[in-house]
C-alpha cells in the first residue's frame, strides 16, 4: 500500500473527491486488470490535488504489486468485439495522420494487437504490452513485433519512433509524468504522442458522479483536459489537437455495460436484441467522456531539465 504525493505536481495536500465504499484495496481481484471488465464498483478513494487538480486514488496498491498483477493478465473477451476495436482504432489512426502520414509507430500498452494490424499497411508498427497473454496472441494472430513488459524494459534507443500511442492506458500506471518523458526520449525529434484516457470533468462524469463508468478499480489516474495537457506539457510535449473519444462496439456490448445499474432490463434487452438478431450490430458511440490528445515533442531549452 502506498501513501502517495500528487504526480503531476507533487503536492501532498488533497481534498476527497469520491469516498470508497471498499475498505481494503490490497485485495483486487484479477479481473479489475482486463480491459474489458465491467466489474465498476469497488474502486478506491479518490482524491483531487488541491494545488493542480488532479484526481488520484489513494491509498493505493504499490507500483511492483500493480505491474504483477498486469502482467498475469489473460482476457480472452478482449477479442470478441474484434470489429468494434478496429473500428476505434482506425478512427484513431486517422487522427494521428492529419499530423504523421507513415513512418515508425509504437503502441505502449497494445492489448492484442489490434491498432498495431490495422496500421501495419502503411506504418512501421511494433507494440508493448505487459501481459504475457496478450503480447504472444498479438505477435501469433497479427505477425506484429510485441514485447512483452513495460516501456522502460524495452530500452528503446533515443528517437527511435515517430509515433507514440497511449490508448486507454495512461489512467492505469503508477507513474503518468516518468512514461510521458520515457515516451518523449524515445520519440523523434518532430514526433507525436496519442494520449487517449476517461474524462473525469466531462458533462457525463459529472451527472454520473459515483456511478460513471470511468471510476473502476484499476484506474489510479483520472486526467480532465487541464491536467492532461498539463503532464504533458510538463513532459516536453506541445499539444496539437484535442478531441472527444468515442468507442465502437456491438449493440450486445453496450446493452450488457449497464449490468451494474440495472441488472434486470439487462438482461431483458439482451434478449430483445438477441430476438431481433441485432446484437452484433456495430455501434459508434461518443459520450464525450473520453479525452484524445494529440502533441508533439518539443526541444527544451538548455537549463531545463530532462
Ligand atoms: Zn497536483
Amino acid at each position: 500500500m502506498n501513501g502517495v504525493s500528487c504526480n503531476l505536481c507533487g503536492s501532498a495536500r488533497y481534498e476527497v473527491r469520491f469516498q470508497s465504499e471498499q475498505h481494503d484495496v490490497t485485495v483486487l481481484d484479477s479481473c479489475h486488470y482486463a480491459a474489458t471488465t465491467d466489474v465498476y464498483d469497488g474502486y478506491g478513494r479518490v482524491v483531487e490535488c488541491l494545488r493542480c487538480r488532479l484526481l488520484y486514488t489513494h491509498p493505493r496498491l504499490d507500483a511492483t504489486e500493480l505491474l504483477a498483477a498486469y502482467r498475469s493478465v489473460e482476457d480472452a473477451s478482449y477479442v470478441v468485439e474484434i470489429e468494434g476495436r478496429r473500428g476505434a482504432a482506425l478512427r484513431s489512426l486517422r487522427a494521428i495522420e492529419r499530423f504523421k502520414p507513415s513512418g515508425r509507430l509504437l503502441e505502449v500498452g497494445c492489448a492484442t494487437g489490434i491498432l498495431l494490424d490495422v496500421a501495419q499497411n502503411r506504418w512501421q508498427v511494433e507494440g508493448v504490452e505487459p501481459s504475457h497473454w496478450a503480447a504472444e496472441y498479438a505477435r501469433r494472430e497479427f505477425n506484429v513485433p510485441v514485447f512483452a513488459g513495460t516501456l522502460e524494459e524495452a530500452r528503446f534507443p533515443d528517437s527511435t519512433f515517430d509515433v507514440v500511442v497511449l490508448a486507454d492506458v495512461i489512467e492505469h500506471v503508477a507513474d503518468p509524468k516518468g512514461l510521458l518523458r520515457e515516451i518523449r526520449r524515445i520519440l523523434a525529434p518532430t514526433g507525436i504522442a496519442y494520449v487517449a484516457t476517461p474524462d473525469v470533468d466531462s458533462f457525463f462524469a459529472r451527472v454520473m458522479k459515483g456511478a460513471w463508468w470511468g471510476l473502476r478499480p484499476a484506474h489510479i489516474f483520472y486526467f480532465s483536459r487541464l491536467t492532461l495537457q498539463a503532464a504533458l506539457a510538463e513532459a516536453g510535449f506541445r499539444t496539437l489537437a484535442i478531441s472527444a473519444y468515442g468507442k465502437y462496439f456491438t449493440l450486445s456490448y453496450w446493452v450488457s455495460r449497464f449490468k451494474n445499474y440495472n441488472p434486470i432490463l439487462c438482461r431483458t434487452a439482451l434478449q430483445i436484441l438477441a430476438f431481433c438478431r441485432l446484437k452484433d450490430f456495430l455501434v459508434y458511440v461518443n459520450t464525450h467522456d473520453s479525452i484524445e490528445m494529440i502533441a508533439q515533442r518539443v526541444e527544451r531549452r538548455r537549463n531545463e531539465r530532462n
